[in-house]
């Protein structure tokens, strides 16, 4: 997989336009679906840069949190904004290492205090404003595969694939139970299903940007799919896109 170290920085102009040159794998979804693992799976197979747009999401509100900063407060997190800096480092060992003012977080950021902001966090505007043109400068190359919420739909509309990947809620509670508790140990199944239920409640509904399948997405349900069979079924939706496009997904 392609390595990656991104120092985050205000785009003066809209790069959008340059992933028309190369391939976008856009892969959005609900929390739980699965959607980070396929994606970074993928983009080991193919060779592709992997982003983590949620990650970044994570990272700012972790930010806010250890500030005390009322996440709220539209006004105090545009300004956080403004003094923060997120790096990723992309390795093919590891999923994604993030970085927020030079110290790395990557674990915290998964943890269920900042699962808990995130959703709001992200439903502000100069947060996303933010954060989108620096997965767009991230992906201005194209061999990409960038999962998220607003992929398909916002921040790569010309990708030349879009997956909606999701499951069944019983599911997702289910796979983020087995996957906190051998992190965190002591998270109820209710809690989960609290947690997901809340999230994908603000991400659908928030104004900017919400969470929904983009018109050319691909639905892949994988309820009854283990992850390589997932990434199997991707990798196979994606050759043949690419197929068609005259490009080789094969290195
Ligand atoms: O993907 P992950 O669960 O780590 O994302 C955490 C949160 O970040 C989501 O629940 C959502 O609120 C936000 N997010 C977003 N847009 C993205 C990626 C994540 O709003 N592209």
């Amino acid at each position: 997989m392609k390595p990656l170290s991104v120092v985050s920085e205000r785009l003066s102009q809209d790069q959008s336009d340059q992933s028309k040159k190369c391939p976008i794998i856009a892969i959005d979804g609900p929390a739980g679906s699965g959607k980070s693992i396929t994606a970074y799976l993928l983009a080991k197979k193919l060779n592709y840069l992997y982003l983590d747009t949620g990650a970044m999401y994570r990272a700012l509100t972790l930010k806010a949190i250890k500030n005390k900063v009322n996440t709220y407060d539209a006004q105090a997190m545009a300004d956080l904004v403004g003094q923060t800096k997120i790096s990723l480092k992309i390795g093919s060992t590891q999923g994604t290492r993030v970085f927020i003012d030079g110290k790395e977080v990557s674990s915290e950021i998964r943890s269920p205090l900042v699962s808990r902001y995130v959703s709001q966090v992200s439903t502000i505007k100069e947060v996303r404003e933010y954060l989108v043109s620096l997965q767009r400068k991230i992906g201005s190359k194209g061999e990409v595969v960038a999962e998220g919420r607003d992929i398909g739909t916002v921040v790569f509309p010309e990708a030349t694939v879009k997956i909606f990947l999701t499951a069944n809620l019983e599911e997702r509670i289910n796979r983020r139970w087995r996957q906190l508790r051998e992190k965190v140990g002591s998270l109820s199944r209710r809690e989960i299903e609290a947690n997901l239920r809340q999230r994908d409640l603000i991400d659908s509904q928030r104004e900017i940007s919400p969470l929904k399948k983009a018109p050319q997405a691909i639905t892949v349900d994988n309820t009854r799919l283990n992850i390589s069979q997932t990434v199997e079924k991707i990798r196979q939706i994606v050759q043949k896109a690419l197929w068609k496009t005259g490009y080789s997904s094969e290195k």
